[in-house]
């Protein structure tokens, strides 16, 4: 062992668990690429500004988690805490949105980094998919996205994801929304960050955990009943848009999400498998955000999941119970070279059936008969193939069916052939 270890709050994938993280990244973003969606790459780092303006001031993620550091050129620095405002910046640096049609969608994939109380399901180092469209304002992109999420979780066998739905109003409705909250938080019992919070960002109390701000918070006022008429309809649209596809959701007027851009439609995935840290993913209309980083008016809708979350979820279904096997199929065919002149060869042979679509691996190190074997047998390959001196001489191979012990010769011109068909490749 040496003598480091992952950094706090941060794990390691490795194999064959780690094939469950591929497959979830695979699922999650395979329904928004058949809608159009693109892939996006940002940088992992941004300006420190663009996360203070683009996340929020008042957020737990900008005063307390995140990783900033001033760069050997004297900028402040950001390792991203989530990849919403990096999108939203570099479609404005490319001016994607003038380009061609509107909305812009785009799907990513990455690691975010914050600095939080490490547990389960919560880490420093963490990994989402996400979709953002931007550049419409229509209920039924608000419903697409929810619906690829929902298929992406479906896909995956999950079948204990629940859909909470809010809305949060619009710049018309949430100032009044907003004051009447105020009002009423400040009557509470509440300590002094709490207080302060009430008057840099009252919808984010209601977010609180803690029982006994829970407890007072029964007769809050709640935005479903502060809605302008148009948020009303809007609402109304994207929760039939969702009922007409047989979507089930819950409605939670006390939905709000840890970041500030949210606007209208708001909601989470949550999943009863994964204790405290039960949000599998989250997302909403973020009307505002482009212009809070500079832009011009963008309206834009989206999401992001926790693939380590998602992973989580799959384990506590059950959903994720076959890596035994899936270890033990690395490969389909096992190459056992007996001297220099026949390593040489194999490598060849295991070259060539790999370019054929053959998994294949061979023994490495010069091992014996005995451990070359031996790591035949680990490797769960079907077949052996095992290349002796005089098997070179005779211009063959013994081909050895590592489940019966079978062992026929074959000529090593046909030998990549051969195996296609036995293993109907
Ligand atoms: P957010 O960007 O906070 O809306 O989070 C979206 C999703 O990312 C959440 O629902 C979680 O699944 C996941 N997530 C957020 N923070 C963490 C974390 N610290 N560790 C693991 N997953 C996280």
């Amino acid at each position: 062992m040496s003598s480091f270890q992952a950094p706090k709050g941060t794990f390691d994938w490795l194999p064959p668990r780690s094939e469950r993280a591929l497959a979830v990244r695979e699922a999650l973003s395979a329904p928004a690429r058949r809608a159009g969606y693109g892939y996006i790459e940002t940088p992992t780092f941004e300006d420190t500004a663009l996360f203070a303006r683009g996340v929020g001031e008042s957020t737990d993620i900008v005063t307390k988690e995140m990783y900033t550091f001033e760069d050997k050129g004297g900028r402040s620095i950001t390792l991203r805490p989530e990849m919403t405002a990096g999108t939203l910046r570099a479609v404005l640096q490319h001016g994607l949105h003038n380009a061609g049609q509107l909305p812009v969608k785009l799907w990513y994939s990455g690691s975010n980094f914050r600095y939080e109380r490490a547990q389960k399901g919560r880490y420093r180092h963490f990994s989402q998919v996400g979709v953002e469209a931007l550049g419409a304002e229509d209920p039924a992109l608000d419903a697409e996205v929810i619906m690829l999420a929902l298929d992406g979780y479906a896909a995956l066998g999950l079948t204990g994801v629940e859909l909470l739905l809010n809305t949060l109003g619009c710049k018309e409705c949430r100032p009044a929304y907003r004051a009447a909250l105020q009002e009423f938080l400040r009557g509470l019992d509440l300590d002094e960050a709490t207080r302060a919070r009430v008057e840099l960002n009252p919808l984010r109390v209601l977010d609180d955990k803690r029982p006994e701000v829970r407890a007072q918070l029964e007769n809050a006022p709640l935005v479903t009943d502060h809605l302008c008429e148009a948020c009303k309809a809007y609402h109304e649209e994207v929760r039939a848009l969702l009922s007409g596809e047989g979507v089930a959701y819950t409605d939670d007027p006390r939905l709000v999400r840890g970041l500030d851009y949210y606007t209208r439609t708001t909601f989470e995935f949550v999943h009863g498998g994964l204790g405290a840290q039960s949000a599998v993913g989250g997302g909403g209309r973020y009307d505002g955000l482009s212009e809070m980083i500079g832009g011009p008016p963008l309206p834009g809708v989206g999401w992001a999941i926790g693939v380590d979350r998602t992973v989580l979820a799959m384990e506590a279904e059950g959903l994720a119970e076959d890596d035994g096997e899936r270890a033990a199929g690395r490969v389909s065919v096992y190459g056992v070279p007996l001297g220099e002149d026949a390593r040489r060869v194999m490598f060849g042979l295991v070259t060539g059936l790999r370019r054929a679509g053959v998994p294949a691996d061979m023994a490495f190190g010069g091992r014996g008969v005995k451990g070359a074997m031996k790591g035949a047998d680990r490797s769960g390959a079907r077949f052996a193939v095992i290349l002796g001196e005089r098997d070179l001489a005779a211009g063959e191979a013994q081909l050895k069916d590592l489940a019966s012990g079978e062992q026929t010769a074959v000529p090593l011109a046909g030998l990549v052939t051969t195996l296609k068909e036995k293993l109907s490749i």
